[in-house]
């Protein structure tokens, strides 16, 4: 099984993640729980050169090849042999995230960008995807201080990026879990368990 966690900049994402990884695990899953960008050593080099550039600056196709660089070895390296043998897969963020930060939110194209992404994990859907939606506003009061170059963009930016998750879990419902992402943590962790668990067939 494999569960994608997506949602904007502050929207709980590692928060719900871990959760339903230790509850899983309580059930004697096996769980590989890991995220993009820099679920692998590659991809820590990677996340650090897009998040803070090497002069602190990254042009935004070479922002999107990088993302894509980064889930490529992540999924051939990590994801995809996970599954292979058995694991329960949870990841911080899957292709979802290139569509709306790099394809609607930089502008450079929702279908660009999925194609491109698509190639990248050769053609690796997930599972389930938990949406965990959060007005723009909220995020960012929950983020605080800010840490790196994305995160400092104006709302206008991440108003394209909630819009753009809510339009992808709109066009496939069945694949998507919408969570109001302003819930109590453990009320949307009970939501994620019961969806997650139906998936187990527990
Ligand atoms: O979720 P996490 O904090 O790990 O994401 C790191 C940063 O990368 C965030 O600021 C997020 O906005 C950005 N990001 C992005 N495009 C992606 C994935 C993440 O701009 N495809």
């Amino acid at each position: 099984l494999f569960v994608a966690f997506e949602g904007g900049d502050g929207s709980g994402k590692s928060t719900q993640s871990g959760l339903l990884a230790a509850w899983l695990r309580e059930q004697g899953a096996e769980v590989l729980h890991t995220r993009e960008p820099g679920g692998t050593a590659l991809g820590t080099a990677l996340r650090e050169l897009v998040l803070h550039g090497a002069d602190g600056s990254v042009s935004p196709r070479a922002e999107a090849l990088i993302f894509a660089a980064d889930r490529a070895h992540h999924v051939a390296t990590l994801v995809r042999p996970a599954l292979e043998g058995g694991n329960v897969v949870i990841t911080d963020r899957f292709l979802d995230s290139s569509v709306a930060y790099q394809g609607a939110a930089r502008r450079l194209g929702h279908d660009d960008v999925r194609q491109l992404s698509v190639w990248a994990v050769e053609g690796l859907v997930p599972d389930l995807t938990v949406l965990l939606d959060v007005p723009t506003g909220e995020g960012r009061a929950r983020r605080g201080e800010v840490h790196d170059r994305l995160e400092r963009e104006a709302d206008d930016f991440h108003d394209r990026v909630r819009g753009t998750f809510l339009e992808l879990a709109a066009r496939e419902p069945d694949r998507y879990l919408v969570l109001d992402g302003t819930l109590p943590p453990e009320e949307l962790a009970a939501s994620v368990r019961a969806r997650v668990g139906a998936l187990l067939g527990s």
